[in-house]
């Protein structure tokens, strides 16, 4: 048997590992931020009664531009938004490969503050993109100054901005994101992605970048219906923009890349949107109750606009981590010194970790 070693795969990928934050069997799950309650019943009979009316049209290819589903999601996120304004894909890990395929590339570089999110890298890694990682502030926070320099340092053609950032949850301003719209115009023309998977968790919901989504054709807001709207098995994301960025990505997407099951079945889920968000201000209790514990453990809490909590002042969080799960309870270690993060999940789930985690300090 071959290993990988052993393959001509690209020079570049050769020694890489690829995205593994662990699956297992556990009776708490809190380790990748979904949302732990199940979708209600009443949606889901909505939901195979679509699929059931998709089975029979299967022979032929799925509607190509998902006119539909686009209306849906430009109809859910509001800001007067078109269907020319909305492109979508398998997951919003999936929109920001194409994003990276139209604007990124060999010769080009992407940007973000680091900590964040892990795909970023990885995705500038598969499309051969350089990769630059500033880090963040004191308490992982960001400033206009620190993004601005940063960008006009390192010219990106693509600067994203986690919003807010994952893992460590911090909120970004609309004014830390003015300023990188600001400074990656003047310095290369390049693209700024707000990657707002987390939006319907902030405190603030005027917060998005897509109240500054007019007049800023270079600004692209992604989205993902696999947190707040209990949806990540489906795999959709999404992302709001001025039209012709819609159009740039359209050259790089394979053709009928959404099925045409995945598209009747976020339309359903869209047509219930208040039913799939029922829960989120539960969540939301949830981690505030989370905050309000581990701080109470004498912890160090940072601060969150998401649906989970990153926390140190751990010793060892790699055995922290491990005497959790043996007692049932998979969270994550983000590999971020002396810390762990944690998912907010239903009321018992999230009573479970709190129990577990007196017991373990
Ligand atoms: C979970 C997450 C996503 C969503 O990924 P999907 O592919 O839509 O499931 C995107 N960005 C960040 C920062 C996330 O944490």
């Amino acid at each position: 048997m071959a290993t990988l070693d052993d393959l001509p795969i690209r020079d570049d990928l050769k020694g890489q590992k690829p995205y593994g934050a662990p699956q297992l069997e556990v009776p708490v799950s809190l380790n990748v931020n979904e949302n732990t309650h199940r979708i209600p019943e009443t949606v889901a009979v909505d939901i195979i009664s679509r699929l059931a009316a998709a089975v029979l049209n299967v022979n032929r290819y799925p509607d190509r531009e998902f006119h539909a589903l686009r209306a849906a999601l430009a109809n859910y996120l509001g800001f007067d938004l078109a269907v020319a304004n909305i492109w979508a894909a398998n997951g919003s890990n999936e929109v920001l490969q194409h994003i990276f395929q139209a604007f990124g590339g060999p010769g080009r570089k992407a940007l973000s503050f680091t900590p964040t999110y892990s795909m970023y890298s990885l995705i500038a890694q598969g499309t051969g993109t350089e990769w630059v990682g500033v880090p963040r502030a004191d308490r992982f926070e960001l400033t206009a100054d620190l993004v601005r320099e940063g960008i006009l340092e390192n010219k990106p053609d693509i600067v994203l901005l986690c919003s807010p950032n994952n893992p460590t949850g911090t909120p970004v301003s609309l004014t830390v994101i003015e300023a990188a719209y600001q400074a990656v115009s003047e310095s290369t023309g390049g693209i700024l992605v707000v990657d707002e998977a987390y939006a319907e968790f902030a405190s603030d919901p005027t917060g998005s970048a897509l109240e500054l989504l007019a007049g800023r054709e270079r600004l692209l807001i992604s989205r993902t219906m696999s947190k707040a709207f209990a949806f990540a098995g489906a795999r959709v994301g999404y992302l709001a923009a001025d039209p012709a960025v819609v159009d740039a990505l359209r050259l790089v997407r394979l053709p009928y890349h959404l099925s045409a099951f995945t598209q009747a079945a976020a339309e359903a889920a869209l047509a219930h949107s208040s039913e799939m968000l029922a829960m989120v201000d539960d969540i939301k209790s949830q981690r505030d109750r989370i905050v309000f514990e581990l701080k109470r453990l004498g912890l160090d809490v940072y601060r969150t606009d998401s649906n989970f909590v990153l926390f140190g002042g751990l010793a060892d969080a790699a055995q922290v981590w491990q005497a959790l799960l043996d007692r049932g309870v998979l969270i994550r270690n983000v590999g971020i010194d002396g810390t762990l993060r944690v998912s907010a999940g239903t009321e018992a789930e999230t009573t479970a970790f709190l129990k577990a985690i007196a017991e373990v300090l």
